[in-house]
């Protein structure tokens, strides 16, 4: 069996289509484009590409983005003030702000996080965001695994009563994908295991898996014998390796060898990643909508 191919360049083209007419109305009714703003600190080379594609991504639904870029030596009290003036208004209208991640290691991240209002949390990374979606009733899910629910939804692969196994619990993808798959309704209700770093035989989890995500940062974690048959494999993790004499990027899972195995299977590049930026883009406009009282979607 060869899997199929869960293309999430063109399915991210196909919701930023839905969400450059949602932005029209928007504009048409308020008069006003919706603006996102991003705060990025330092010169980390991927930072930069990331806020770069939701820079243009922005622009090609009609959304204003602005970037504020800051030394990487710049102190926590420095950043909580910026992001502070920017959510009072002092730059400018803003329906959503983020600040791009990591953050250096002298920075308290949790602090300069924290100090983003959650109305204008479109990461949402917010304790009151989290809470929501925890509960059941999100408001700005976070934008992977959002990314992650919608492709396994855009490919019709059933997820009620199906065993989802999650490798990877951060606060940005692992965990809140594990809330969303585990959810009442459309593309939840299923049984899900959460794997880590401390997990015993990550191996026999991953076999026992109808829906496999990897979202760890380590090439070649998930093997292809770790590939129940027909599963669907999602790949979240975005590696910059060396090789063949070229610097390429690939995910988590042995790509090759999992495609021979799984029913469906989302490549890297272009699976996950450009879904994560049209997840933040349909965030932006919601805080928009949000803001003046329009109902969400
Ligand atoms: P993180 O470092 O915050 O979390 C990694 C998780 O992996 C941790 O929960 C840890 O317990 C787990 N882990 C580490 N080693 C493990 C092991 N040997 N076995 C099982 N679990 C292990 O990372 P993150 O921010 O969640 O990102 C994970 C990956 O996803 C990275 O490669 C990142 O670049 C990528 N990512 C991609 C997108 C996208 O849009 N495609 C977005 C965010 C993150």
């Amino acid at each position: 069996m060869t899997a199929r191919i869960l293309d999430g360049r063109g399915l991210a083209e196909s919701i930023e289509n839905s969400l450059r007419d949602e932005a029209a109305t928007f504009v048409d009714m308020f008069k006003r484009r919706p603006r996102l703003v991003v705060v990025l600190v330092g010169d980390l080379p991927a930072s930069g590409s990331y806020v770069a594609s939701k820079e243009r991504a922005a622009g090609r639904v009609g959304i204003d983005a602005e970037v504020i870029r800051m030394p990487a030596s710049a102190a926590t009290a420095e950043l909580v003030a910026l992001v502070r003036a920017i959510a009072a208004g002092d730059r400018g209208t803003v329906d959503g702000l983020l600040v791009q991640l990591p953050l250096p290691e002298h920075v308290d991240a949790v602090a300069v996080l924290d100090a983003v209002p959650p109305h204008l949390d479109v990461d949402g990374f917010h304790p009151e965001n989290a809470g929501l979606l925890s509960q059941g009733r999100p408001r700005f899910i976070p934008c992977t695994a959002a990314g992650v629910q919608r492709m396994i939804l855009d490919a019709g692969i059933s997820t009620a009563g199906r065993h989802a196994v999650i490798v990877g619990r951060s606060d940005i993808v692992g965990r809140p994908l594990a809330l969303l798959l585990s959810a009442k309704g459309p593309g939840g209700d299923a049984t899900v295991t959460l794997c880590h770093s401390r997990s015993d035989d990550l191996a026999d989890h991953c076999r026992r898996a109808d829906i496999l995500v990897a979202a760890v940062g380590r090439p070649g974690l998930v093997t292809g014998d770790m590939v129940k048959p027909g599963a669907a494999v999602i790949d979240v993790g975005i590696n910059r390796v060396e090789r063949d004499g070229a610097s390429r990027l690939v995910g988590d899972v042995d790509f090759d060898a999992a495609k021979e195995r799984a029913g469906w299977i989302s490549p890297v590049p272009g699976g996950v990643g450009p879904l994560t930026v049209a997840m933040l883009l349909a965030n932006t406009l919601l805080a928009a909508e949000l803001s003046v009282g329009k109902n969400p979607r």
